[in-house]
């Protein structure tokens, strides 16, 4: 993998390009690709977003989302721009197998893959340009990097501000991660000299979910939540039972395992969320316990040092028991706390 600087000198060549994501994309993913999206279009390029997969209703409000193609639904449309694209800008994923139908139609097009991404160990071989730092609070942030880097600032405009804002501020947990760095600040003050209005997008993105979501998340934490004090854990079990009684769709479940970690002494949340087709893990931690080594040991996962997640295709009883065993294993590093 070649360094993304060689990238700058040819925007301005006319060029076909496709920008993509992982499957289930949030608010980074999205928010990267299309801030990217709109950055290129006003150089003359032909470009289009494809998603993976379908997404949560509450990103449709960004600029762009309207075009954005979702493979699994125009696979015919999404493999014709695959095949013709020159460039393939691959954004905040690490692997191909995170675009889950799409990786290997990904692996197999001529066109340059061009990477651009914070998680850790990328599949470098498969991608000709690339940048990835897992030191960067979001993937939202590197592009906004590479708009700088590029010289083409001036190109920031409100829906690429838009856009870039929605990822870092979901990335960082509304700016309290560590990762939320003195640069992030920066950037944040960049795009409000440049006149961004943060307060729409938080509510667009906090502010609009269904009645049924809130009661599934109010039975959720009533009924399917385990604490174990002994280990600084707790862990939501949701039933896919649960998901059909309250009309759960895409989206809806996110962020539902940052809950527990405001319990005091709670270092460790998991969920494990009954799919059908696959039991879904996600893991946060506060501190000093790693869930990307977690997620990757015990539910072949990743994702970062305190949000990572996994899959399983075990039924989900059996997914609950391989945790709890996981939790003891872990007990050590899961008593002791340091930021
Ligand atoms: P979430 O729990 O929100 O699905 O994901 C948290 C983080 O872990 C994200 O950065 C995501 O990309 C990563 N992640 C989630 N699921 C998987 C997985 O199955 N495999 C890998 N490698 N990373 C994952
Ligand atoms: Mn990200």
């Amino acid at each position: 993998m070649q360094s993304i600087d060689n990238i700058y000198p040819r925007l301005s060549e006319k060029k076909k390009i496709v920008i993509t994501m992982h499957q289930k994309p949030d608010a980074d993913a999205m928010g990267s690709t299309l801030g990217l999206f709109h950055f290129l279009k006003q150089f003359g390029h032909d470009a289009v977003v494809i998603s993976p997969t379908n997404w949560a209703n509450f990103l449709n409000w960004m600029p762009g989302t309207k075009q954005v193609l979702d493979y699994e639904r125009e696979t015919e449309n999404a493999n014709e721009w695959l095949d013709a694209a020159d460039w393939i800008f691959c954004l905040d994923f690490n692997t191909l197998s995170r675009t889950k139908r799409m990786a290997e139609k990904l692996a197999s097009v001529s066109g340059e893959k061009i990477l651009i991404d914070h998680h850790q160990e990328p599949q470098v071989e498969v991608f000709a340009y690339g940048i990835s730092n897992t030191g960067k609070s979001s993937t939202a942030e590197m592009v906004f990097d590479f708009i700088l880097a590029s010289g083409y600032s001036e190109k920031i405009t409100d829906e690429v501000a838009q856009c870039i804002y929605a990822g870092v501020m979901t990335d960082t947990g509304s700016f309290r991660f560590p990762s939320t760095t003195a640069s992030v600040h920066r950037l944040i003050a960049e795009l409000k000299d440049r006149g961004l209005q943060h307060s729409p997008v938080h509510e667009a993105l906090f502010d609009n979910f269904s009645e049924n979501r809130f009661r599934f998340i109010g039975n959720v934490l009533l009924n399917r939540m385990e604490i174990f004090y002994e280990y600084n854990t707790a862990l939501i079990a949701v039933p896919a039972q649960d998901l059909v009684k309250y009309d759960i769709k895409t989206g809806d479940t996110e962020g539902l395992v940052n809950y527990p970690l405001s319990i005091e002494g709670i270092k460790l949340a998991a969920i494990i969320i009954d799919r059908g087709e696959e039991r879904k893990c996600s893991f946060r931690s506060k501190g000093n316990f790693d869930v990307n080594t977690f997620a990757r040991k015990y539910f072949g996962g990743g994702g970062h040092f305190n949000a990572a997640g996994g899959q399983s295709k075990e039924p989900l009883e059996k997914v609950v028991e391989e945790f709890k065993r996981a939790m003891k294993e872990n007990r050590e590093q899961l008593s002791t706390y340091k930021f």
